[in-house]
Formats: structure tokens, sequence, C-alpha cells
């Protein structure tokens, strides 16, 4: 179940587990006020990246423990200042969602065990 629609979210959290690739996400939606819902869940599996050092593509292995928010739509009042995905169509996509989160992943400094604690040369 890769799209899940958000008025269908209430106060029993909704199991939920999404594959893409190697990469496996799974976890609970359950709606907490007004348009919020809470998401729990974990992406364990692997990723192939480049080492930020030597660039050569290694497969990362991935536990990642998420939690985050989710707004049936844009919130303006965003007063506790909470981490909330603004969810902009009726139907949550699970699969789009764990895009963006291996997007985040990727972006997040990595080197593979070779490089690792090897002395960094900064140039400025
Ligand atoms: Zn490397």
């Amino acid at each position: 179940m890769n799209l899940i629609p958000f008025k269908h979210l209430n106060s029993i959290p909704l199991e939920f587990d999404v594959i893409v690739e190697n990469v496996f996400f799974k976890g609970t939606l359950v709606h907490k006020k007004g348009k919020i819902a809470e998401l729990n869940g974990t992406i364990t599996g692997s990723i192939s990246m480049p080492c930020d050092l030597c660039a050569e593509n290694i497969e990362r292995v991935l536990n990642e423990e998420l939690f985050f928010y989710l707004s049936d739509g844009i919130i303006s009042d965003n007063e506790d200042e909470l981490d909330i995905v603004e969810i902009t169509t009726p139907m949550i996509d699970m699969e789009e969602l764990l895009a963006s989160e291996i997007e985040l992943i990727k972006s997040d400094y990595f080197c593979c065990s070779l490089c690792e604690g090897k002395t960094v040369e900064q140039e400025f």
C-alpha cells in the first residue's frame, strides 16, 4: 500500500511498509489533531552511494529511525515549530516520502571504510 488517503488516518496506528529497490521503509501513521498526523518508522536495507573522499560507489547499510509529522495541506500556523512534512495531495505517497528521505541520506557526509580515519587535506 503505497498511497494512503490522509482522511483515513485515525487514532489507531496504521501500519505501512514500502520497498524501493533495496530500501525498506516501515512503521505506523497515526492521526494526532486537526490536520496533523505522526509518522514513526524505520528505514533499513542499503543504498549504493559514492564515498565523499574517493568517489567510489559503496553499498551503505541503512538503519535509520524516523519520526516526524505530516500535515494535510499547507500549515500556516506551525506554532509548536514541529518537524512537519506538508502533504499537498489527498493521498500520502509513501514511495515519494521514502525517496525524499533517501535523498536526505545521500546528502549526508559519507566515506567508505578505506577512507575512514584518513586525514582529509583541506584546500582553501
Ligand atoms: Zn573512500
